[in-house]
């Protein structure tokens, strides 16, 4: 099949929810892709922060298809060596507490929120089930997540919402303040925002908001899915943050592309999940396991978080000295390898132009530019990315 007969097969039998680029891919190897034509691209996108160790990962592809062949699947009503395995591996490598393993994002999410709701009324404080959450978050597409997710342009035609989410501003703690009552049972925030732009909060920001939820008795629950597992240079944002979450949401890069989700709360929130409160068929589904085995084991490795940031200290100061020679290049943000930069105008015409020649970037929150590349990407594959982007953006904008 040629390129566009595929394209025209997946707007003729899929629903148009996504605006797709016009690219087939067929094949990926490490930071790169290759579409139906043989035309090699460097994935600076990863997925949307899902491929953290690259496409076509050897030990994870080993290590699913030797799971494929041993067991698929059987109920939760069992165990599961390779499941029980990764629990310890994701409450050691992130909070410690006990692990609900789910599909996705959003599902952890949900899972996160219903947790907090059990746990607030398992306390007998009846009516405390309000969570408050930021302007701009993101935090999933189903009706919990949806709700959590304070940007009214994602909701119409949806309401009504799920009642109980209060909206306040992104990194203004006397708002926070303000908003957490007696009827607050959780603080749900990105500890950067990651669809919004890539907005990191003002300094002491999260550390304050810890202290508050601290001194009022509520959760506090960070959503890690894109920040988490080494995207910012340590397993988890909040560790740079100097916060202890009582509940943390993972999905995206949590088994390198196969469908895995996780919500982690300390052992006493944890116990609110007992017998029967919560479940997902296909949660912590032994072959996505087998591939978040590998995950957590090759994050472990000595020196590979530190090569993160040394990498991502290499691709931001690169963007630095391109913004100097810019005019219409606002600002270098982000952290480790979750970076952007936030031009003048909209960055959808840029982006298309660095896959024309070659590099898979995203624009989000209509005038930036996002890099999500795989953890393992090289330093020459920073450089190239550094030079396509370059020579992509317009003329008119140079000093
Ligand atoms: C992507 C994302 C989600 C949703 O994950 P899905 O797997 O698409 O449901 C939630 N929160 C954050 C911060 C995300 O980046």
């Amino acid at each position: 099949m040629t390129s566009s007969e595929i394209i025209g097969m997946t707007q003729t039998y899929q629903m148009g929810n996504y605006s797709r680029n016009p690219v087939v891919f067929v094949r990926g190897e490490g930071t790169r892709l290759f579409d139906v034509d043989g035309r090699e691209y460097l994935d600076f996108l990863g997925g949307i922060a899902v491929t953290l160790l690259g496409h076509a990962h050897p030990g994870v592809s080993q290590a699913v298809s030797l799971q494929v062949k041993n067991l698929v699947h059987v109920s939760n009503l069992f165990h599961v060596p390779v499941q029980a395995e990764l629990g310890r591996l994701v409450s050691a490598a992130t909070t410690g507490g006990k692990v609900f393993f789910c599909n996705s994002g959003t599902e952890a999410n949900e899972a996160a929120i219903k947790l907090a709701r059990k746990w607030s009324a398992d306390r007998g404080k009846t009516g405390a089930h309000e969570i408050v959450v930021a302007e701009g978050s993101f935090h999933g597409r189903t009706y919990g997540g949806l709700s959590a997710t304070a940007q009214p342009r994602l909701h119409k035609g949806f309401e009504p919402l799920l009642p109980g989410f209060r909206t306040v501003a992104f990194g203004d703690v006397a708002a926070l303040e303000a908003a957490l009552t007696d009827t607050t049972c959780a603080f749900l925030i990105e500890p950067i925002q990651g669809e919004s732009g890539v907005r990191v909060p003002p300094p002491g920001y999260l550390a304050a908001a810890e202290q508050l939820c601290r001194e009022r008795g509520i959760l506090m629950v960070v959503d890690e899915i894109q920040t988490g597992l080494g995207r910012t240079g340590s397993i988890l944002a909040s560790e740079q943050f100097g916060i202890i979450p009582d509940i943390v949401t993972l999905a995206k890069g949590l088994a390198n592309g196969l469908p895995l989700g996780a919500a982690v709360a300390n052992d006493e929130v944890a116990a609110s999940f007992g017998p029967g409160t919560h479940g997902a068929t296909f949660g912590g589904n032994p072959v996505c396991c087998a591939a978040s085995r590998v995950v957590l084991e090759t994050l472990r490795t000595p020196g590979f978080l530190e090569e993160v940031r040394r990498k991502g200290h290499l691709f931001a100061e690169g963007l630095r000295k391109i913004a100097s020679r810019r005019e219409d290049i606002r600002e270098v943000r982000g952290m480790g390898l979750m970076l952007a930069i936030e031009m003048d105008g909209e960055t959808r015409e840029l982006a298309n132009r660095c896959l024309a020649s070659g590099l898979v970037v995203n624009s989000t929150a209509g005038n930036v530019l996002r890099f999500l590349p795989p953890l393992t990407v090289t330093d020459g594959e920073i450089q190239q990315a550094l030079s396509i982007l370059e020579g992509s953006l317009p003329e008119g904008g140079r000093k």
